[in-house]
């Protein structure tokens, strides 16, 4: 094995994992602190192929609105996340150049959120307490809904109510292109910034002043380590002793695609106690076809990357090794609602019925959905943590920090909530490192944006 000279090669920060979560930290880094010598390790040839690519997630911006389990504080917290991302989308050079088509990289696309029958007092309820926060968004009654996405409301019964929460300009993200873009505008003159594509990490190892990085072929040193491989980033917290507390669950979001019906996102009050939306419809503007995505579903699989069902080593290592997955996993079907959901979910990969018993949510959405229309094909994984001292699922992405390394584990809304991380992330990392976080050069950046937010009482700093 080659070793490189420690002292000359010493990194800054080192990322771990070219997704939007890896490449939205490197943006921030290069572009608003001192930190001079970063390096990202990608595992595939290409950025941004995981569960950041274009098919294996919704491709939507979550701004706050539309989950209808956040808390205020969540709300106004996605608020600022969507602003800023918004902001990044509108300044980026490379964007800005065409060096990668604007339409490769977002698109505006109408946003519902549907209440069917009992769902529409949470809505109205959700929608009194976000009315001020989101004044741009509107309540709709089903006569409105059907001026705007007739499909919603064609061939369903009349006695069933309907309502929906409205956004006129949602954005749908090419998750994937964008961490290239990110990736682009972090390339500064001044500064020594890697991207190694094809570079995949296999151990990292705490030297206590350093930490040393193995991939195949080489070893890398860095004083601080950023760990953005989706479920991965788990499993290295977990090597490094780190996460006791805490088990992971991989549940896999799958599509089905069907012909253009509708023009909006379209997504559904969210069920109590289950962490994962609904399963709604996406129409997909980077597809040449623009098909309509329905889903995502949540099947739990027997592996940590996206590709495979089923793995050997992740069985031993992490089920049958790690005792407390297995009491986490019994605690939490013991409940009910959250069994029935996982059940149905489970149903849904089987053949023909699996099909059929999708339809029947998807037809809640667009009630003239014809069955033989929908192809099914699988998406990415939701990295599902388990506070194991609690049994209980953690709603939403997390980021965990222990002195000079950091953990991100991502599921939804991690793409949308990545930039606004960066930022809380990259202030951490300057004041491990004792390195200057150039606040004004941020403020400026974001500037429009940091007006817009001035009035939310929240730090994000
Ligand atoms: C079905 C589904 C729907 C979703 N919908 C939305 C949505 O609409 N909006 C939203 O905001 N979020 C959504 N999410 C969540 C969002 O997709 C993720 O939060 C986001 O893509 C995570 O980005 P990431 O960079 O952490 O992970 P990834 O994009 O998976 O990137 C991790 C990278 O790490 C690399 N890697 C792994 N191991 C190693 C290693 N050992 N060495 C080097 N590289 C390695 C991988 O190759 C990969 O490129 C959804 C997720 C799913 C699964």
């Amino acid at each position: 094995m080659k070793s490189n000279n420690k002292k000359e090669e010493l990194l800054d920060v080192a990322i771990i994992g070219g997704g939007i979560v890896g490449t939205s930290l490197l943006f921030t880094l290069a572009n608003f602190t001192g930190v001079k010598r970063i390096a990202l390790f990608e595992k595939n040839k290409e950025l941004g192929q995981g569960n950041s690519n274009y098919r294996n997630n919704s491709k939507t911006l979550h701004e706050g609105f539309a989950e209808t389990n956040y808390s205020l504080e969540k709300m106004k917290r996605m608020k600022i996340a969507g602003i800023l991302f918004r902001g990044y989308l509108r300044r980026s050079k490379v964007i800005k150049e065409g060096l990668i088509r604007k339409e490769e990289v977002f698109s505006e696309v109408p946003f519902f959120v549907l209440a069917i029958n009992e769902e529409i007092d949470l809505l109205e309820t959700k929608y009194e307490q976000i009315k001020n926060l989101f004044p741009e968004v509107k309540l709709l009654n089903r006569k409105e809904i059907f001026n705007l996405e007739p499909n919603i409301v064609k061939g369903r019964n009349k006695n069933e109510r309907i309502e929906a929460i409205f956004k006129e300009n949602g954005l749908a993200l090419n998750f994937g292109n964008i961490a290239k873009t990110l990736a682009q505008d972090s390339l500064i003159k001044d500064k020594d910034i890697k991207i190694l594509k094809n570079q995949e990490i296999n151990e990292i190892k705490d030297r206590d002043d350093y930490f040393e990085l193995k991939t195949n072929g080489n070893l890398f040193y860095s004083k601080f380590v950023y760990v953005s491989s989706s479920a991965n980033s788990f499993y290295f917290a977990k090597k490094m002793g780190f996460l006791e507390n805490f088990s992971l669950l991989n549940i896999r979001g799958n599509y089905y695609s069907y012909p253009p019906v509708i023009n909006s996102k379209v997504y559904r009050v969210q069920i109590e106690k289950i962490p994962f939306v609904q399963i709604h419809a996406d129409p997909n503007p980077f597809l040449k076809n623009k098909s309509v995505e329905f889903g995502p579903t949540a099947e739990i699989i027997l592996s940590n990357e996206y590709a495979k069902d089923f793995d050997l080593n992740y069985i031993y290592n992490y089920l049958i090794k790690d005792k407390d997955t297995i009491y986490s996993i019994i605690n939490i079907f013991k409940d009910s609602d959250i069994r029935k959901f996982i059940f149905k979910n489970v149903l849904y990969r089987f053949p023909k019925v699996g099909k059929w018993l999708f339809a029947i949510e998807a037809k809640k959405i667009v009630p003239k959905l014809n069955v033989d229309y929908l192809e099914f094909n699988k998406g990415g994984i939701r990295p599902q943590l388990v506070d194991n001292s609690q049994a209980k699922l953690v709603l939403g992405e997390k980021q965990f920090a222990f002195n000079n390394i950091m953990f991100a584990i991502t599921p939804s809304p991690g793409a949308s909530a990545s930039i606004l991380n960066s930022i809380e992330s990259s202030n951490y990392i300057c004041k491990q490192l004792d390195v200057k976080f150039n606040i004004d050069d941020l403020l400026n950046y974001f500037k429009l944006e940091v007006e817009q937010i001035k009035d939310i009482k929240l730090n994000f700093l």
